[in-house]
């Protein structure tokens, strides 16, 4: 998967990229990360990357020109998926890296200012993508987040090949609650069904805590997942199996007690 990054200040990219799974992704070939600094593109003798917005009103916009010039220098043959980071975009979640992981190449451009000239936008960028509704001072950590995201999705970049499938939001669920060592901590015993060694009753435990941590987090979550005729039986062993239902009928209110 190649990430081409266009953005006023290359630099803030070198530390994450330089620690852990990014790092070993990076050495690994799994990933290429290129950036590409957009005063490069200036068109003027001063390298201005932003000027004063038409109509008035506060701040500077990212001007059209070293972002179109920036572009076409970094697309070349086999151009990347053009992807604007932005709070007016659609708001990433797990599903949105796992969609965007389906890509070979993205080109992220990350605004600063006021954002960047409308015209831009329209005529080269294919889509928008918020990652939550505030307001970073650019986009180079949302960059960042989708890079993270979507690298420890791809083939042979995790270790343990499950970790991802497991994930919270995986399977439209919170993930169960984890322990280690040791056994008891802070006059807590670690459940008896994680020691039991018996995966099949782990299992069970870890699905019906995975729900009630959603109910309690999350409850809109549970709206979207389906269950198996088996799970159904788990939940309403658990108690839980009526605050399910009453929230997929959409009276999410009276769960809250449930968990
Ligand atoms: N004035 C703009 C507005 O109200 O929409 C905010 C501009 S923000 C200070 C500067 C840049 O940060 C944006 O152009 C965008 O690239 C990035 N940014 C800010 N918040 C973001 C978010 N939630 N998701 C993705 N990018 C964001």
């Amino acid at each position: 998967m190649r990430f081409d990054v266009l953005t006023i200040f290359p630099e803030l990219f070198a530390s994450p990229l330089q620690e852990g799974i990014l790092r070993r992704a990076l050495a690994a070939g799994k990933i290429a990360v290129d950036l590409h600094n957009i005063r490069d593109y200036a068109v003027d003798k001063h390298r201005m990357t932003d000027d004063r917005p038409f109509g008035g009103g506060e701040g500077m916009v990212m001007k059209p020109e070293p972002l179109a010039g920036c572009l076409a220098a970094v697309q070349g043959d086999e151009p990347g998926r053009v992807v604007l980071l932005t709070p007016r975009g659609r708001t990433y979640n797990q599903q949105e890296v796992a969609r965007l992981a389906g890509y070979p190449r993205l080109v992220l451009i990350c605004g600063r200012y006021e954002g960047v000239d409308e015209r831009f936008t329209r005529v080269w960028v294919d889509e928008q993508i918020s990652i939550g509704d505030y307001i970073l001072t650019g986009g180079e950590l949302a960059a960042m987040v989708l890079i993270d995201s979507i690298t420890r999705l791809l083939p042979g970049v995790l270790g343990c090949s499950q970790s991802a499938e497991n994930d919270t939001f995986s399977h439209g669920l919170l993930k169960h609650p984890q322990y280690t060592r040791p056994r008891e901590f802070a006059g807590i015993a670690v459940p008896d069904e994680l020691l039991s060694g018996n995966h099949e009753e782990i299992a069970r435990y870890r699905f019906i805590e995975s729900v009630r941590l959603t109910l309690k987090h999350r409850p809109e979550l549970l709206r979207r997942v389906s269950f198996a005729v088996d799970e159904y039986m788990l939940l309403e062993q658990a108690g839980l199996l009526e605050a399910v239902k009453r929230l997929k009928k959409g009276k999410e209110n009276n769960v809250q007690g449930a968990a």
